[in-house]
C-alpha cells in the first residue's frame, strides 16, 4: 500500500533538510503508529504525503500501490484515496460544512468514475457518520472548522474521512486537545474504518491514543528517519522509559 524509500526532503524556502533517509512500509489493512519526540518531522512527513508545495523531495520515493506519487498534486493524491487529517485542520470560512462534504464526496466519486450521490443518500450517510462520532447535525450548517473547538475540529476530520472512504488514512496527532470522552469517540470512528483493504497511519506523541486504536506496528521517528520499529509493545516501552534509550541505541549504530 504505502512504501517510503530512503526519503529525503527539505523546506523549499530555505533548503533545511527535515526528512533524512526515512524508510517505512505500511501494508494493506495495517494500522501503523508513528511516534517520536517533538520536532522529529512527523507533521512534515504528513505534509509531504499530502503533496504540499512548501516541501521538496530531494531523494528517495513514496510508492502508493506500487506507483510513485511524487509527481501528483494534492488533489490527485486525494482522488487516489489518500486522506490526511492534519494536526491543525484548516478553517474554511464561507462554506457550510455540509456543502463542503457534498463537494468533497462528489469530487471523490467523480475521480472513481462513480455517479454523484443523490441528496437523500448523502444526508443518510452524513447522519449515520455524525451519529457515530456523536456530532450534532446543527454543526454542519456552520462553516467548516470556523470557531470549532479543538475536539470538534478533530471529529469533523474523522467525519470527512469516514465519508470519503479513503484507502490510505494519515492522522496527525488526532488525540491532541481531546478530552478522554472525545478521544474514545474519535478512536471508535477510526476503528470503524479499519478494513483489510485500508491502511491507517496514526501519528501520535502518546501511548494513550494507542490504548483505543491498537496498532499493528509502531515506528519511532527521530531527526527525520525511522530509528526503531516494533509492535504495540514498543509504544508501551516508550511510555515507560521515554525516548532517550532508543535514541541512544540508534546513535550507537549510526
Ligand atoms: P513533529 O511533528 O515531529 O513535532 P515537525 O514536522 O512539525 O515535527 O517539525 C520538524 C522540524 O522541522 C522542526 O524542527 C520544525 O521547526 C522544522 N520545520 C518544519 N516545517 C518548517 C518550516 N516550514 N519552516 C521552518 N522549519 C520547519
Ligand atoms: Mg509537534
Ligand atoms: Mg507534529
Amino acid at each position: 500500500m504505502l512504501e517510503i524509500k530512503n526519503l529525503h526532503a527539505r523546506i523549499a524556502e530555505d533548503g533545511t533538510e527535515i526528512i533524512r533517509g526515512l524508510n517505512l512500509t505500511v501494508k494493506d489493512g495495517e494500522v501503523a503508529a508513528i511516534m517520536g519526540p517533538n520536532g522529529s518531522g512527523k507533521s512534515t512527513l504528513s505534509y509531504i504525503l499530502a503533496g504540499r508545495e512548501d516541501y521538496e523531495v530531494t531523494e528517495g520515493d513514496i510508492l502508493y500501490n506500487g506507483e510513485s506519487i511524487l509527481d501528483l498534486d494534492p488533489a490527485e493524491r486525494a482522488a487516489k484515496g489518500i486522506f490526511l487529517a492534519f494536526q491543525y485542520p484548516m478553517e474554511i470560512p464561507g462554506v457550510a460544512t455540509m456543502e463542503f462534504l457534498k463537494v468533497a464526496i462528489n469530487a471523490q466519486r467523480k475521480a472513481r468514475g462513480e455517479e454523484e450521490l443523490k441528496i437523500p443518500e448523502l444526508l443518510r450517510r452524513v447522519k449515520e457518520a455524525s451519529s457515530l462520532l456523536s456530532m450534532d447535525m446543527a454543526m454542519l450548517k456552520r462553516p467548516l472548522n470556523v470557531g470549532f473547538s479543538g475536539g470538534e475540529k478533530k471529529r469533523a476530520e474523522i467525519l470527512q474521512m469516514t465519508l470519503l472512504e479513503p484507502s490510505l488514512c494519515v492522522l496527525d496527532e488526532t488525540d491532541s486537545g481531546l478530552d478522554i470522552d472525545a478521544l474514545k469517540i474519535v478512536s471508535e470512528g477510526v476503528n470503524a474504518l479499519r478494513s483489510p483493504d485500508r491502511s491507517i497511519v496514526v501519528i501520535t506523541h502518546y501511548q494513550r491514543l494507542l490504548d483505543y486504536i491498537v496498532p499493528d506496528s509502531v515506528h519511532v521517528l527521530y531527526k527525520g528517519r525511522v530509528i526503531k520499529s516494533g509492535d504495540k509493545s514498543l509504544a508501551r516501552q516508550l511510555e515507560d522509559n521515554g525516548y532517550a534509550e532508543i535514541i541512544g541505541e540508534a546513535a550507537e549504530t549510526v
